[in-house]
Parts: structure tokens; C-alpha cells; sequence
């Protein structure tokens, strides 16, 4: 496989696998693991800093001093970005989707204290935001400055090669430790980039593993798209051609709640719940809701003999922000 060059490491060997038996032990499951890429090394961790090691590779190699990218205002993207630029030494443009970045707290606050310049764009919507970015970068242009711009989510053939060396990370972890293939991993799905390296792993090197992808966003059908779309653009890229297969990917759009952002009763309760077993933190917008799509599966007796993995993708600094629906009692 043609690996790509430019690669500016931040992840310093493998993240913890380890089990979780006391969280497999109350839904009554056989075997339940965690993949902790929460803690991927800069800034309160998450899944974009393996994008982000090949993104701002390819940004360093091009000569660039500016990094543009955004999302919504507490996007952990956004935050991982500005951390990766300052580490590389450059400078940091967040562009945030509607007019109103809201109380500088969580993700927002990290920004701040970052130094990352901050912009509302007034607009919605990942391709909105995309054109918003671009004329960002054609004023920097204009500035004399070498701006490099990154889509919502770090979602490119480029972010997305991280997870398709995550795949092969957990095969050798894997096997260094015995520990048989998995039968189910569960995975937040925002933009779609990190099953779509995933799913790329699985087709170069394969395994008997269903990916349990958990929209905390948009429909399935929509999704769906949108990761065979960056599969087939990543393996491509890398230089294979075949049709990907798509039967190792099922896909859940009915944990999202009331809409993206806003957390969840069951989302609330996977938090506490992993908290309280296991003492690990996931967040209300992404990894807990995520992990009661995992929680309801084994309610319903699902998973009962499964050997299954739940992938922790991070957004830990957004609990801060989510104080009020988190502190209330649970009925
Ligand atoms: C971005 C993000 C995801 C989803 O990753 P995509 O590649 O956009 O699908 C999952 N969990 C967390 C915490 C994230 O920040």
C-alpha cells in the first residue's frame, strides 16, 4: 500500500484497549471492550487527532502558516485543530456555523485559551460552511498568507487514512493481546471519515466484524451515502479500485433524540452509567448517545453472547457545557 508521506505524529503508540466488566457484567454480556480514543494525546483527546496527524502533514508539505476549518461552535474538531496548528506552528481560523458562538465554555473556551481566531459565518449546513471557509482563505490569501483549508469533520480521503490505520492498530493490538476478533464495534457517526477509514480497513485487511455505526445527526440513508462515498475516495486514492463492500456496516439513526447537539434522556443515562461502572467519561453530544445504542441492543437481549467493542471517538470537553441537563436527577 503506498503509504502517505507526510505525516506529523501526535499519537505516541496505541491507545488502551482494555475491558469493561463490571459495565458487561450489569447489561448481561459475555464480553464488552473499550477503545480508548479519548486519549489521543493533545487537548483533551478524540478521534479527529488521527485525522488530523495526515491532515496537517499535507498542510506542512504544502508550505501552508494557516490552518481554516470550523463546524458548529462547540465542534471538537475545531478544537483539535487549533491544538494540532499550534503544535506544528501555525496559525489557527475556526469558522462556526449560525450567528451566535454562545457561552465560552467547553470546546469554545479550549479555542479561546488556545488563541484560535474565531469566526460566525451565519450559515448551516457542511457545504455552507465549506464555501464560508474558502472565501475565509482566498482574504488570508489576499493577506499573504498560505491558508490550508479542512472540511467539517476532518472528512477527506487524507483525515480519513488515520482510522484506516486505527483498523490495523486494533488488529495487531489485538493480536498481541489474544483477543479474538470482535463481533460488533459500535462508533458515533457524525460526518461519516472515521467508519469510512474503518470500513476501508476492513476491506484491506479483512475480519468477521460488523461495524454498528450510530448517527447522532442525520438519516441512515443519508450516512450511508456519505460513507460510501469517502470509502470508495480513500481506497481510490490509495490506489484500489475494486467496489468497496458495504455488508460489514449497519447503521442506527434512532438514538439521535430531539436533534443533533441536544442530549439525550438515554444518552444522559449511558453516561452516568459508564461513569458510575467504570469510572471513563463520554459526552451527551456524540459518544454517549453512541453508547445507548450499544446499552438498548443489549437490553434487548442482542448481545448477550457477543464479543463486542465500543469504540470511545472523545468530545469529553462538551460535558461542561451540557452542566444543566446533566445535573439533574435522573427519574
Ligand atoms: C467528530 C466526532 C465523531 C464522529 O466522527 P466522524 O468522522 O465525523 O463521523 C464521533 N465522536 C466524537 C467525539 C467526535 O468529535
Amino acid at each position: 500500500m503506498p503509504h502517505p508521506m507526510n505525516h506529523f505524529p501526535i499519537l505516541d503508540g496505541f491507545t488502551p484497549l482494555e475491558p469493561l466488566p463490571r459495565l458487561a457484567e450489569h447489561l448481561g454480556m459475555k464480553s464488552l471492550w473499550i477503545k480508548r480514543d479519548d486519549l489521543t494525546g493533545l487537548m483533551f483527546g478524540g478521534n479527529k487527532l488521527r485525522k488530523l496527524e495526515y491532515l496537517i502533514g499535507d498542510a506542512l508539505s504544502k508550505g501552508c502558516d494557516l490552518v481554516i476549518t470550523g463546524g458548529s461552535p462547540q465542534s471538537n474538531h475545531a478544537r483539535l485543530t487549533a491544538a494540532v496548528a499550534n503544535k506544528a506552528g501555525m496559525e489557527t481560523w475556526l469558522c462556526f456555523a449560525g450567528r451566535h458562538m454562545g457561552m465560552r465554555q467547553g470546546n469554545l473556551l479550549l479555542n479561546h485559551i488556545m488563541g484560535a481566531t474565531m469566526f460566525t459565518t451565519g450559515v448551516y449546513g457542511s457545504n455552507n460552511l465549506y464555501q464560508a471557509m474558502k472565501e475565509k482563505a482566498a482574504e488570508a490569501e489576499k493577506e499573504g498568507k498560505k491558508p490550508y483549508t479542512i472540511p467539517v469533520g476532518g472528512s477527506t480521503p487524507i483525515g480519513d487514512y488515520g482510522y484506516l490505520r486505527a483498523w490495523k492498530e486494533l488488529e495487531e493490538q489485538r493480536e498481541m493481546k489474544q483477543i479474538p476478533p470482535f463481533d460488533e464495534i459500535y462508533v458515533a457517526a457524525g460526518s461519516g471519515g472515521t467508519i469510512a477509514g474503518l470500513l476501508a480497513g476492513i476491506h484491506l485487511y479483512p475480519q468477521k466484524t460488523n461495524l454498528m455505526g450510530i448517527s447522532v445527526w442525520e438519516s441512515k440513508e443519508t450516512l450511508y451515502q456519505e460513507i460510501q462515498d469517502f470509502t470508495s475516495q480513500l481506497l481510490s486514492w490509495l490506489g484500489h479500485d475494486q467496489a468497496v463492500s458495504m455488508d460489514a456496516l449497519q447503521l442506527f439513526d434512532q438514538f439521535i433524540g430531539k436533534k443533533y447537539g441536544v442530549p439525550s434522556e438515554a444518552g444522559n443515562e449511558a453516561i452516568r452509567l459508564l461513569a458510575r461502572l467504570e469510572g471513563i467519561m463520554v459526552d451527551p453530544v456524540y459518544t454517549g448517545k453512541a453508547l445507548s445504542g450499544l446499552i438498548d441492543r443489549a437490553r434487548k437481549g442482542l448481545l448477550k453472547d457477543k464479543h463486542v467493542l465500543f469504540w470511545h471517538t472523545g468530545g469529553t470537553p462538551a460535558v461542561f457545557t451540557h452542566a444543566s441537563s446533566l445535573s439533574q436527577d435522573e427519574a
